[in-house]
């Protein structure tokens, strides 16, 4: 799903307009929309567009390292799909190569990675390495 369909199930409404302070974007709960800085390559809008939907996920007001965290991660796992991961990491395992393949930014990859559970990392290790044992 992108993250413009996202955003109208969630009754979110997506404006291309500077954010404040030179972000890239930013989650204004009151009005319950999203800013977007207008010149971002595609990969950064979004990755961006993904993040602040996080933050309207979780109904966050105001922003504290809990706060990107969560968002980071719920944008991550709607960003990055393992199979697409595996198929990457099996190509190259260096992590800008990964980010660059999967379309999206290296903090996007590193914060998916962080979000599996050890199933999950065992599963993909060994998809990853062809089932050798
Ligand atoms: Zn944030």
């Amino acid at each position: 799903m992108g993250y413009e369909l996202m955003a109208e199930k969630m009754g979110v409404r997506i404006h291309y307009k500077r954010p404040p302070h030179g972000w890239w974007g930013c989650w204004d709960p009151d009005r319950r929309h999203i800013l977007i800085h207008p010149d971002l390559g595609y990969i950064q809008r979004r990755s961006t567009a993904w993040h602040e939907l996080g933050h309207a996920y979780y109904e966050h007001v105001g922003c504290s390292p809990k706060q990107e965290l969560q968002a980071r991660t719920w944008a991550a796992r709607h960003l990055i799909r393992a199979q697409a991961f595996i198929d990457a990491a099996r190509i190259t395992d260096d992590l800008i190569s990964i980010a660059h393949r999967l379309h999206v930014m290296p903090e996007d990859v590193r914060a998916w990675e962080k979000s599996l559970s050890l199933e999950e990392l065992i599963h993909i290790r060994k998809e990853i390495n062809g089932h050798t044992d």
